[in-house]
């Protein structure tokens, strides 16, 4: 047999490599802006055309590079940056593969200029899918600068996968973020399109951090500092009543290089137990110094987590800095925001004037006569429940829902009728302003009130989202809210959906929208909280690409809108919960799956007092 191995021509294995370093236009702004980093200089600018798709262009004030380096540049392995293994032990520069140029150059049209300082004249190279088309001296200022077109150009599935320029954009920023907020003494430039996005001048790291993240964040900010033998910790953390519903502001670095990392995640949550509000994640932005020896960062280039090498030190001394740093500033747990509203006790001072507790008696009251009638008007209904419960034993989920449905259909019509004469109100009991409690003849029903509301805004949403068919708006005053630029790329890219769903938003450009009009069933929740809510449920939404984005929509809202766990239902509330809920087509779980019903059998409740 003949042989049949032969080596890729290089301009393929650049290509393959490219797969791994270069996956959307956000991968090259990343490498470009570290290699100028790397290359000192003091001022980058960042023009960035179509999200990147068009073209993506980093001009810096570095070192340059000399007419050889130039062509080098381009080469796989090709990097000034180290020389032997051992160099890789001790790295403290942000490339050092030698890759991203070659993998940047086999797929898209670039073009560079160059010049070092001790020369009069630089260097232009245009390279097309790793071949070189053009090399010609230049009049250009001492550094380089890039232009990447035409990005994916011969890889289209790549180029297809691309998402919409705002989406494209979103992970630009976040890039952007990760770089210069490590590197506040350099100047930053970030446009799109023309029209500048940031402008960060030269300056210390907090204010550098306000600088990206807005005025507000000043009052927000407490430092952190600590060092010990293994490791030195170094930035600032969030005030918790400025702890927001979703991830945004939350920046691990390590020896200035961005890096992702769950475990020590918990170790700030963990410091911060008991002081934040629900469900909300405190800002921070900490740099971590340890010698490089004690860390694993040569792993797959794209790859941000890092690993050390005793991660529970690591653990324990952020932890304890975190902890230390809210003690000095007389940050204590000493709310519990879990406690209920209706069972809080005002506390009492010595001027309070006590009274006694006046009780209303009706001296009419029959109770025998209550319980008499609401069991006749609901004979139907107890049955109903009971055939509710029969379904649950049924263990295919699917049907489940059908039975549930198609039986709980008729149920409406009794429950609406009913609720005219409010004759089943006892039928109904809310427990700690969470469940709604319902007897059925094999035992106790439980909803979770919160949930269910989810499921119910859902459909409808999902519904009005397919027909295209517009709700009642509420109108209310013009309410301009002010976002980040991830936030408003985010509303700006669902704004057709969810104008659709009931909004009334207008954008204003400059990371402003104004909004004019809400769905009607949000609940009377301030427009800036549903925003928010809606942005936190979007960003922190579990269904993944495959799922359609009118899900996502739907769902984000449904969660932002739905009632929450410390609202007291009357009555007729939890009977229209009930009764909507049972017409849903999935009346069993939550839009992310979780269980809305729960029962609790007579058997279980009997054999307890046994
Ligand atoms: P790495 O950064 O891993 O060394 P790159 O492919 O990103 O690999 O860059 C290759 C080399 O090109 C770098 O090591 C550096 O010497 C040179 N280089 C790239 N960008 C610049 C720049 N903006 N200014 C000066 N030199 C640069
Ligand atoms: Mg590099």
């Amino acid at each position: 047999m003949t042989d049949i191995i032969q080596l890729l021509p290089d301009s393929v294995a650049n290509q393959i490599a490219a797969g791994e370093v270069i996956q959307r236009p956000a991968s090259v702004v990343k490498e470009l802006v570290e290699n100028s980093v790397d290359a000192q200089a003091n001022s980058i600018t960042i023009n960035i055309k179509d999200a990147g798709k068009t073209l993506i262009q980093i001009i810096d004030n570095g070192n340059g590079m000399s007419e050889t380096d130039a062509r080098l540049s381009f080469e796989r392995h090709s990097t000034s940056k180290i020389r032997k293994a051992e160099d890789l032990f001790a790295i403290r520069t942000m490339g050092f593969r030698g890759e991203a140029l070659a993998s940047i150059a086999a797929i898209a049209s670039v073009e560079l200029k160059t010049k070092t300082y001790n020369t009069d004249i630089g260097t232009c190279i245009n390279i097309e899918a790793s071949e070189i088309k053009n090399q010609a001296p230049v009049s250009t200022p001492t550094g380089t600068s890039f232009s990447v077109k035409n990005l994916f150009f011969n890889v289209p599935a790549r180029r297809k996968f691309l998402k919409k320029n705002v989406t494209e954009f979103n992970h630009i920023i976040n890039e952007f973020q990760r770089i210069t907020l490590t590197h506040p003494e350099i100047e930053f430039r970030l446009f799109h399109n023309n029209s500048e996005v940031f402008h960060l001048i030269k300056s210390n790291k907090r204010q550098r951090i306000i600088n990206i993240f807005g005025k507000k964040t000043n009052q927000n900010l407490i430092t952190i500092q600590t060092e010990t033998s293994i490791i030195n910790i170094d930035g600032f953390i969030g005030k918790p009543e400025y702890a927001k519903k979703r991830f945004g502001e939350q920046f691990f670095f390590i020896n200035n290089r961005f890096m992702r990392n769950p475990y020590l995640h918990k170790a700030i949550m963990n410091a911060y137990t008991d002081i934040l509000p629900h469900d909300t994640i405190p800002s921070y932005f900490i740099n971590l110094e340890a010698d490089p020896n004690t860390i694993d960062i040569n792993i797959h280039p794209t790859k941000t987590e890092i690993k050390f090498e005793d991660q529970q030190a690591v653990w324990q001394i952020l932890h304890a800095a975190v902890k230390q740093s809210l003690g000095k500033n007389n940050i204590v747990p000493s709310i519990d925001f879990n406690q209920e509203k209706n069972f809080s006790i005002s506390s009492l001072t010595k001027d309070t004037e006590i009274r006694q507790p006046s009780i209303e008696i009706n001296p009419r009251y029959n109770p025998f006569e209550e319980v008499k009638k609401s069991f006749n008007t609901n004979k139907d209904n107890i049955n109903n429940w009971e055939k509710l419960y029969d379904s649950f034993e049924n263990e295919n989920p699917e049907k489940e829902d059908r039975q549930l449905s198609t039986l709980l259909s008729t149920n409406i019509n009794i429950n609406s009728k009913n609720s005219e004469n409010n004759s089943i109100s006892n039928n109904f009991f809310q427990f700690k302003n969470k469940y709604i409690l319902t007897p059925i003849k094999s035992g106790l029903m439980l909803i979770n009130q919160k949930r269910a509301h989810e499921r119910i805004l859902f459909e409808k949403y999902m519904l009005t989202l397919e027909n295209e068919t517009s709700i009642t708006q509420k109108s209310l005053f013009p309410n301009t809210i002010n976002l980040t630029p991830i936030e408003y790329s985010i509303i700006i890219n669902i704004l057709d959906e969810i104008n659709s769903l009931g909004f009334e938003i207008i954008d204003n450009g400059n990371n402003s929208i104004t909004v004019n009009g809400m769905p009607a069933d949000t609940n009377n929740k301030e427009p800036k909280l549903i925003i928010d809510q809606l942005l936190f449920e979007y960003q922190n939404s579990e269904i993944d690409i495959k799922t359609k984005e009118k899900e996502k929509i739907a769902e984000a809202l449904a969660k932002a809108s739905a009632i929450g766990y410390n609202q007291t239902l009357c009555n007729k509330e939890m009977m229209e919960i009930i009764d909507m809920l049972f017409a849903c087509s999935s009346p069993n779980y939550s839009p992310s799956g979780k269980k809305i019903i729960s029962i609790i059998s007579t058997n279980d409740i009997e054999k307890s007092f046994l």
